[in-house]
Order: C-alpha cells, then structure tokens, then sequence
C-alpha cells in the first residue's frame, strides 16, 4: 500500500517509528508535510499538491497533526478524504478532540465519569462558579493549553479568584475544575486503537508538581488497568470518533475520571514504557480497514 505520514517533521519518534513499521510490513510510506500541502478544491476531483505535484495514488494517510496548526491540518486531511483516501483518524474527530469543552460536553452526555467542571465567559460569577466545582483548592485550565501550560493548581479560595479573574480580564477561555488530590499527582495514558487499549503507562509528577505531562517532568512507567478503566478509555475514544487515541485517565475515589482524548498521542513515552510495538499496531490496523473497506465495497 501507498501510504501518506502527515508530520511536519519526519525526524520526530513517532513520525520514524510509523515510517520503519510501514516499511518492515512492505508498505510504500511517504512523510508529507502538513504545511507544505495546498489544494484544488474548485474542480469536481479534488487534489492535493505538494511542492510541486500531485499527491496520487495513495491508500492511505496517517494524520499526525499538532495542536498549532488544527486548523489547517484538519483541511489537509479532510481533502484526502474527499479523493477517497483512507484516514487512521478522521478529520471531523480530530477538529472536535481538538476542542477540549466540548469534547468535555460529548464525553460527559454520554455518561463518561471526569472531573466536576465549569466555565463561565463573565468574571461577574466567579463565587458561583468556584461553589459549583466543590470550591478550592481547584484546577484552573486554559482551553488552548497543551502539555500541562496553562494548568493552574489554586490551592485556597483567595488564588482561585485571582486566578480566575486574571484568566478572565485576558479574554483567555477557562474551565475550572475540581482537584482530584488522591491521583497524588499521577495519570494514565491508556492508547487506543480500534476497540482496544493496547498499552498503557503511569505518568507521575515529579515531586513538588501536580501536573503529570511527561513535558513537566514526569516520568512513566509501566501500569496494569482494571477492566473498568480499559471499558472507559475505549468509550471515550468511540465517543470522540478516534481510531487512535490517547486517552488520559485519573484514579480517584470513584473511579477512572476522563481528563483528556488525545488524536495524535506521542509514541515515544509510551512504548518506552511498554516495550510494546505501538507504532506497528496502528499499521496493522490501517491495513485491515483498508482490506475491510475494499471488501465491503465490492459488495455494494
Ligand atoms: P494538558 O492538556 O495541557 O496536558 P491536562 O488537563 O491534561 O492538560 O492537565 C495536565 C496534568 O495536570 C494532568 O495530566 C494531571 O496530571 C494534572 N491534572 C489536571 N487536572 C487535574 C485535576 N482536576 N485534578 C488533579 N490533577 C489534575
Ligand atoms: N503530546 C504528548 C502525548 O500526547 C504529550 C506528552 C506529555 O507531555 O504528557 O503523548
């Protein structure tokens, strides 16, 4: 199979990782770069050209697109899809996992346990809003945050406010959060593919840190899930419509609580921490939904 890596880098882990285990299962794998593609979208065959040419013939693309450039690359993506390639995530599933309240608002209609969370767009409700989430001490987040920047710990009600109201005067989107002391500054990064969660990793903050993003300092490790946290992690990933998450689980007294749904999840941390061939499952995947596909569509 011809198969596309949408990376704007092809040195990155995980980017290397897909292109070796594309190449050890006899696939053809070009990295294209996400930026560096433009498009016809006025004819009625759509085309993507990339310096110079154009793309044809693929079967397949693996979207690895960063937080930076969602909106751009989410278009790169849907334009393979509108030439009839295959995509391991889809771009509609990638635009929404992008937007963190309202994944947060799927997640939570369809039952999905997380965290007591609020947003407000007026500083004038702050106190209310601070009760709503069980008062402090509080997790204050900014929406376009990644890798823990942006995670804000206000341990008493007097910061909260500040905080809060700082983040507001900014014209910054929020949501506060409650804090879930007994993770003790711990998370799992369960990665999904298809129906399943083939690895997952413990990610514990350094000491003095409550953030547990491998960015901040934390460090992974092994970890064995109950069948209870395997069933939610798949869930939310269904919900999200990603083939391939990373979904981010806490440990609190009741229950796995969603954090985050993750379309481009790093490799590196997580097969380190397994030994698991990670970037091998996602090729065996995207290779039986290609030969599915063709199958159904014969049938038709
Ligand atoms: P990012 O998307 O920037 O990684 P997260 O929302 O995942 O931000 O938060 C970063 C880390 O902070 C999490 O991995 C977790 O360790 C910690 N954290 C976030 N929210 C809470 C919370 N409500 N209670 C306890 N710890 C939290
Ligand atoms: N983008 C990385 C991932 O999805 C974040 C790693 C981290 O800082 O936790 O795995």
């Amino acid at each position: 199979m011809k198969v596309a890596i949408l990376s704007r880098n092809a040195k990155l882990y995980s980017t290397r990782r897909l292109i070796e285990a594309g190449e050890a299962r006899g696939h053809e794998v070009q990295v294209v770069d996400t930026l560096r593609c433009y498009m016809n979208m006025a004819t009625h065959k759509p085309t993507i050209h990339y310096k110079g040419k154009a793309l044809e013939g693929f079967d397949a693309v693996i979207p690895r697109i960063g937080a930076s450039i969602t909106f751009y690359g989410t278009a790169v993506v849907r334009q393979f899809e509108m030439m009839g390639v295959y995509s391991v995530n889809e771009s509609v599933a990638i635009s929404r996992s992008r937007d963190k309240l309202r994944s947060l608002q799927l997640l939570s209609r369809k039952g999905i346990g997380m965290p007591v969370t609020g947003f407000a767009h007026s500083p004038d409700e702050i106190p209310d809003l601070i009760d709503m989430v069980g008062g402090a001490p509080l997790v204050i987040k900014l929406l376009e945050g990644t890798q823990g920047i942006g995670v804000v710990l206000a341990d008493t009600r007097k910061v909260a406010e500040s905080v809060i109201e700082a983040f507001l005067g900014l014209k910054a989107n929020i949501l506060i959060q409650e804090y879930i002391a007994e993770s003790s500054g711990a998370d799992i990064r369960c990665l999904v593919i298809g129906d399943k969660v083939v690895a997952a990793m413990k990610r514990q903050a350094k000491p003095g840190e409550f953030r547990s993003n491998l960015h901040r300092g934390g460090s992974a490790t092994l970890v064995k899930i109950t069948p209870e946290e395997r069933a939610t992690a798949v869930r939310a990933a269904r919900i999200m419509g990603l083939n391939v998450a990373g979904v981010d689980l806490i440990r609190s007294n009741h229950g796995a609580l969603v954090m985050e749904v993750n379309s481009s999840p790093g490799l590196e941390g997580i097969e380190s921490a397994t030994g698991k061939d990670v970037a091998g499952m996602i090729i065996s995947f995207m290779e039986k939904k290609i030969i599915d596909g063709k199958a159904s569509s014969r049938t038709v």
